[in-house]
Parts: structure tokens; sequence; C-alpha cells
């Protein structure tokens, strides 16, 4: 969401990019508030930026994303060399903010979630970009309890039908042949009396689309319709990330998920029943507030009997202002640390023996471009989403090959086209 955003800010801006901040006009931080770590990050990088401004005090400075909505008009107070704070939702009103601040060298924030066309202002998209992602949501509206996101992103809006095609069309025109339709809980999308279902099936309508992808779904609004829609549409890809956060129903109670491990097993059972070769990935946070020894084997147990393609793992982090924050049961940051290692080795040795039965199959690759440690080699994805690369001097960029995979590895596998 936060790349979305990024190549929004760019369009909405217009002026050329260049990676030498010294050489820039504007410099412009997107940020991420998900866990504290990010929010330091983000926070420290202001202060690299403070020595510009001195150098050339035309220069204009901007904090954009969750934590520029989060902290608002104290990050200004914070810093005096910067310029504005826009939240994410606020991006159209981007341009007209520069040019204020420009002209009439006032500082602003502009944290309103109140913006009449939230998604005006499509992303850059550059030429010859196979995949591109589609925003259908922003915000949303669950409740889980350690969870920033409707704090800083507002209250869910879906956007319009008409609207998600018009930029769908104009990606396809531009030669994308893989969308990604983005949203924090993006298969809660309706619209007009339309289900997510419903929309990658028109989506799907696009001729010269091959893939649709979708990310990140929500386990409790997974309905039968998707699966069965996933399965009977073949532009669909056999993957899914479906955030199980923890294999402790207690766990899962105080996070406030809404579904029990029992209801997560089932739909995961369904998917993998349906569909055949359906690949799964998952975040898990461990660590969270209470979390008993039991309670983190259980989840151990959980990702055994899944088995995930890939899974991603953190450290619980109290955010300011949600309910998990103000519980009194917080676990201490040794045993949580020592808790996500032993999941990210069991994970990764699931991941490994994934790849590696993938030896001597034959995979369809969507070619993205050249690989990124061997120019000699090009780099696609299965419809698993797994990361195929094999040596080619063709430009078959944006071509569905055959490759068949020689050796797997823990983050992608190595093949010879067909
Ligand atoms: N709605 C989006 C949210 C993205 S956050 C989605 O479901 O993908 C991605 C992951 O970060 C979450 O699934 C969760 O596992 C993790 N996360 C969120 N808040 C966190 C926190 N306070 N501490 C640690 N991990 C967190």
């Amino acid at each position: 969401m936060n790349d979305y955003d990024s190549q929004r800010i760019k369009n909405a801006i217009g002026i050329p990019q260049t990676n030498d901040p010294g050489k820039a006009d504007i410099v412009i931080i997107n940020t991420c508030a998900i866990r504290e770590k990010a929010d330091q990050k983000a926070l420290s990088s202001l202060g690299k930026f403070k020595h510009l401004k001195k150098s050339n005090p035309n220069l204009i400075v901007g904090m954009t994303g969750c934590v520029a909505q989060l902290y608002g008009d104290k990050l200004l107070s914070k810093a005096s060399h910067l310029d504005f704070v826009l939240g994410p939702r606020a991006i159209p009103k981007l341009a007209e903010i520069i040019n204020d601040v420009e002209i009439e060298r006032t500082r602003i924030v502009e944290t309103s979630y109140d913006i009449e066309e939230p998604f005006e202002i499509l992303p850059y998209h550059e030429n010859e970009k196979v995949t591109s992602f589609l925003s259908i949501q922003q915000g949303c509206n669950k409740n889980c309890t350690y969870c920033i996101v409707p704090t800083v992103r507002g209250k869910e809006i879906n956007r319009p039908l008409n609207d998600i095609m018009s930029e769908a069309r104009y990606l396809v025109q531009k030669g994308v042949k893989e969308i990604t339709l983005i949203g924090q809980t993006v298969n809660s999308w309706k619209n007009d009396g339309l289900k997510f279902a419903d929309l990658l099936n028109i989506v799907g309508e696009l001729e010269s689309l091959e893939r649709i992808r979708f990310t990140t779904s929500y386990p409790r609004d997974f309905t039968k319709k998707l699966i069965n829609t996933m399965k009977t549409n073949p532009k669909v890809c056999s993957h899914i990330h479906l955030p199980v956060q923890s294999g402790s129903n207690e766990v899962l109670s105080k996070m406030k998920r809404t579904y029990t491990v029992e209801w997560y097993m089932e739909v995961v059972t369904r998917l993998k029943e349906e569909i055949a070769d359906m690949a799964i990935s998952s975040d898990i946070i461990v660590g969270f507030p209470g979390e008993t020894r039991q309670d983190f084997e259980q989840t151990l147990k959980l990702v055994e009997e899944v088995e995930f393609d890939t899974c991603f793992s953190f450290k619980y982090s109290p955010r300011p202002g949600t309910p998990a924050a103000s519980m009194t049961d917080f676990i201490d940051s040794e045993t949580a640390g020592r808790r996500l290692s032993i999941l990210h080795e069991l994970q990764r040795k699931i991941t490994c023996k994934k790849n590696e039965d993938r030896i001597d199959r034959i995979e369809q690759v969507l070619v993205e471009g050249k690989s990124k440690n061997d120019p000699s080699h090009l780099m696609g994805r299965t419809s698993q989403n797994r990361i195929v690369n094999f040596s080619s001097s063709d430009n078959l960029c944006g071509k569905l090959v055959n490759v068949k995979i020689n050796n797997g590895f823990q983050n992608s596998l190595l093949g010879s086209i067909l």
C-alpha cells in the first residue's frame, strides 16, 4: 500500500525524481507506522535532511504516510526544517499544499480523513512494467487490538467499480499482464450490490490481462463464493495471503480477530481441497500480551499443520492508542525474541522443503524482467507466487513461458526454459 501511495505521490508532484537528495527541490518521506521500528526509522530519517535545508533554504521537506497521520503537528514542533505533514488519505491535496508552502512559506498539517475524492491521483506507472498494484480500498473497519491501521488510515472506503476498471484498463493498455488488487482487508470489498468475487470476474474479462492477485485477505470474510471464483476463473492465481496471527484461540480472542483456529483451518482445508496446487502465505505475531508457552506451541502446531509456503512473523510491538497497548500482561522482549527465532527456523525449513519439492516440475512463469543478481538471467513468478530465475538472452518480458525447475532455495527457484 505504501509502495502504491509513493507512486501516487510521485504523480501528484509531477516533477522528475532524483536519487540525490542534494539536488532535490522537494524531499518527501513516506512513512509506515505498523511497528515501532518503522516509526522510529521514519523519525530518524527526518533528521537526515536538516543540513540540506541549511544549505538550501528553498528546499521543501514533507512527511507523508502513517507516521505523519499519527503525530500530526507534533512533528512540526519536533523538526524545524519540516514544511508539511500529510496523512495517507490526503494525497489528492499534495500538489495544492506544496504550492501553498512554496508561495506563502507557511507550514501545513493536513491529516483530515474527509477528502472528497480519496482515490484521485493515480500512481506513476513505469513503462514496460509487467505487474502492477491497484488499490480497491482505503482504511479498515476491523478492530484488531494490536493494529494501528484503522487509526492512521481511517474507516474503510471501497472504491467504486467504474473507477477501479478505468485504472485497470489504463494499466492493461500500458502492457500490464498481472494486476494485484490491494486493500487492508481486500476480500471485504463491496460496492453497489457487488461482492469481491464479482469484482475478480469483472477484472478477469480484460482481454490481455493474464493474471489477477489480491492482498491482504481477512480470514473471516473468506466466502465459499470466493473460493469457487478462485477455482473457476483461470486468471486468478493459486496463491492467497491469509494472515492467521496466532494458533491459540485465547490469543486470537484477545486480538479480536473474530475467528477461531478451527475456523481458519476449515478455510485452509477447503482452499487446498478445491484448488489444485494452492499456495498459502501468512502473517504471525509472537509475544502478544499474555501469550503463554502453550499458546506459542499451538502456533507452532498450526504452522506445521498448514505448511505455509511463506510466513512473515513479527514480535508484537505496542502501538500508541491501540487497545493492546494498555494491556498489562506484556511478554518480555527476550522471550518474544526467542519465540520468534524458533518460528522463523520452523518456517525456513518448511519453505525450503516446499521449494525443493518443485525440482523436476514444469512451472508456468510470467516473466517480469532481468534477474536481480544475475543480468544474464530472467526472473518471473509462478501462479503460486514463487520467484523463478532462468537463463535466457531473449526479451521475454510479459510472456508466459514454461520453465523446468532444477533447484529450489529459500527465496527462489532456478530453472531452464523449455
Ligand atoms: N491489513 C493489513 C495490515 C498490514 S500489517 C494486512 O492485513 O495485511 C501486516 C502485518 O503486520 C499484520 O498482518 C500483522 O501480522 C503485523 N502487525 C500489525 N500490527 C502489529 C503490531 N502492533 N506488532 C507486530 N506486528 C504487527
